[in-house]
């Protein structure tokens, strides 16, 4: 293992300016001189964005960030799928843990973002989500990065206390704790819609609401009843993660092997909409076999 520093550099604050790769490569905040990610199957450190893939999109405090490879810059094509593997694989490795990724950002990027000329470490982000889409009818991951600064905003604007070192570790379950997710889980009285499971706490018991096509951009999936199950965390991170899927027939399939492991436990007054189960599927599940 490469020895990797989750977080701020010393004497690297917000803000730094490089000249080049390889002056920002000495200082540690991004160690490879050409590769935009710093990581391995273990987690990812931080990237570079640059302007490289016509998918990237920058709206500064959020990114929409492309996987690397099978990209040929000089066609400007995506000439063969990309793998979860490397940085891609450490990219969504930090998603499930919550690592903190350095980001930088260099010349050639989105005009309103980038610095002129050079590169300049912009701060911390985590990866909230990751999912597969297609460009040239390969396979690429994109990853969706919120600046630590910016979770931590909106966890106080939902006045949820606790300490804050898990603020940000939180803020997917908080964001999905809406009014129409309780419905859904007061509906199924919190038994997971996979396993059937609802968790005892001494609080009372415990489910959550799982948005199928995600919100926020570039998911955009509504806040609605037919676009939420009522899960267990395990399957809520199985199915986050596309470890998961559900087919046009309710089964619930495991996506390395396509093997039906369940049935999905459905409730009449809960209707569930195959647009966004679809969705899911298409951009999340992992599978081989299913068409692209
Ligand atoms: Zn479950």
């Amino acid at each position: 293992m490469p020895g990797r520093t989750y977080g701020e550099i010393e004497g690297y604050p917000l803000g730094s300016t490089f000249v080049d790769r390889d002056e920002l490569a000495g200082s540690g905040v991004h160690r490879p001189t050409q590769a935009g990610i710093c990581g391995g199957k273990d987690g990812a450190e931080s990237v570079v964005v640059s302007g490289g893939y016509p998918d990237d999109e920058d709206f500064g405090d959020e990114l929409i960030y492309t996987g690397h490879g099978g990209w040929d810059r000089s066609k400007r094509k995506q000439v063969s799928d990309q793998e979860l593997k490397s940085g891609n694989a450490g990219l969504a490795r930090s998603a499930v843990e919550g690592y903190p990724v350095r980001v930088i950002r260099g010349a050639g990027g989105d005009d309103s973002y980038s610095p002129a000329s050079g590169l300049r470490y912009d701060g911390l982000y985590r990866v909230v989500d990751f999912w597969q889409d297609t460009r040239d009818k390969r396979r690429i991951f994109r990853f969706r990065l919120v600046a630590q600064d910016k979770l931590d905003l909106d966890q106080t604007a939902r006045e949820r206390p606790g300490p804050a070192s898990r603020r940000a570790t939180t803020v997917q379950r908080i964001v999905r704790s809406t009014a129409k997710a309780q419905r859904v889980k007061l509906i199924h009285r919190d038994k997971c819609q996979v396993c059937g499971l609802a968790i005892g706490t001494p609080t009372g018991s415990y489910s959550e609401g799982a948005h199928i096509q995600a919100l926020g951009r570039p998911h955009n999936g509504p806040d609605e009843e037919s676009n939420i199950l009522c899960l267990c965390p395990n399957h809520h991170v199985m199915f986050d993660t596309g470890a998961i899927y559900i087919s046009d027939a309710w089964d619930v399939c495991d996506s390395a092997t396509d093997e039906r492991i369940g049935k999905l436990k459905l409730h009449g007054k809960h209707s569930i909409n195959r647009e966004y189960v679809e969705y899911h599927r298409r951009h999340h599940a992992l599978s081989r076999t299913q068409g692209a």
